[in-house]
């Protein structure tokens, strides 16, 4: 990740998602339908998200792949939320879960402990598990699926049952819902972690609806895949070619050693996150820190473009979020 970049280029160039080709594509990627615990079914929940500006569509429903036909305007991926033993559980009966993109079936066994599988029949919901997330890791890539870890932090998940298991592509950073009900939706503590032993890990943001009127489109993962169709998405997911938000957009991001350049919808505050204490950000306003330059703003003063100092050579890894004047953040993924 660190080292992707010549030493000593004066010139940048575009990391991850922002230096390849392709259609950016905005996607829903944890959602639930009355084939499980949600309010709408599949057909009207694709259209309500149709309907909503999204491109892409992931119905996970619990242990159950809910069907609803692509159309021209919005893409379905199968999916499904599924379960997993925990080796560190701090409660009884826990169990962590994580979102399949790309599977064709469910195993009726999936082969965990039983005493950690639960069904709810009045909420329409079960929760089976695998022995491990690396099992269901790897049930996932024998049919050409990949997997996200589901909200860690909601779900009190030990970073040591993370740093322990191989296999998933990433984490949910951001979980709309858990945060809204919870206050628990943001993740990125768990993220830096793994991102700072060195591991490739990327991220996604969803809203987990369950309730459309609650919930619904509170927060997504932009997608920049090769075409419109369910493999160059899987293919954009493997490799991290995304970022997501619960309100801004990132337009650009070049990087070389020394700085980040950034370019973005209208921000108070744009941070360059680092291993450690290495973070530097560049902020407006009362108290404004700039570790970095101001290139453009819009006309009430915004950061629309930003450049930050990265004077940390052996950094481990660097990401992005730009955070609104209302407080809403994006996340870009490591580079
Ligand atoms: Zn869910």
């Amino acid at each position: 990740m660190s080292n992707a970049l010549p030493t000593g280029s004066a010139s940048l160039s575009g990391v991850g998602p922002f230096a390849v080709a392709g259609e950016w594509l905005k996607c829903a990627l944890h959602t639930h339908s009355t084939v499980s615990d949600g309010t709408l079914p599949p057909d009207r929940l694709a259209l309500t998200y149709s309907e909503a500006g999204f491109d892409v569509l992931a119905i996970t429903d619990h242990w159950r792949i809910a069907r609803a036909d692509s159309t021209d305007r919005l893409l379905t991926i199968p999916a499904a939320e599924l379960g997993f033993d925990l080796k560190y559980p701090n409660r009884e009966r826990q169990s962590g879960e994580f979102l399949a993109y790309g599977i064709n079936d469910l195993p009726e066994d999936p082969g965990g402990n039983r005493d950690n599988w639960m069904f709810n029949a009045e909420e329409n919901w079960e929760a089976r598990t695998f022995v491990d997330l690396a099992a269901g890791a790897k049930w996932a890539k024998d049919q050409g699926a990949l997997i996200y870890v589901a909200h860690p932090y909601w779900n009190g998940l030990s970073v040591e049952e993370l740093r322990e298991s191989e296999g998933y592509v990433g984490l949910e950073v951001f979980n709309g819902s858990a945060e809204i009900e919870t206050g628990r939706g943001d993740s990125s503590v768990w993220w830096d972690a793994l991102l700072a032993d060195g591991r490739t890990v990327f991220g996604i943001g969803t809203d987990d609806q369950h309730y459309p009127l609650f919930e619904l489109g509170v927060a997504w993962t932009m997608v920049r895949a090769a075409d419109r169709s369910v493999e160059a998405v899987l293919e954009a997911l493997r490799q991290g070619h995304s970022y997501f938000s619960h309100g801004p957009s990132i337009h650009h991001i070049q990087a070389n050693r020394d700085y980040v350049e950034v370019t973005c919808s209208p921000a108070r505050s744009v941070v360059l996150h680092m291993e450690q204490e290495y973070g530097v950000s560049v902020t407006i306003g009362r108290n404004g820190r700039r570790m970095g330059r101001i290139l453009e703003t819009d006309s009430a003063g915004l950061i629309t473009r930003v450049s930050l100092d990265c004077d940390h050579e052996a950094a481990q890894y660097r990401r992005v979020s730009v955070i609104d004047e209302f407080g809403a953040k994006a996340w870009s993924n490591p580079f």
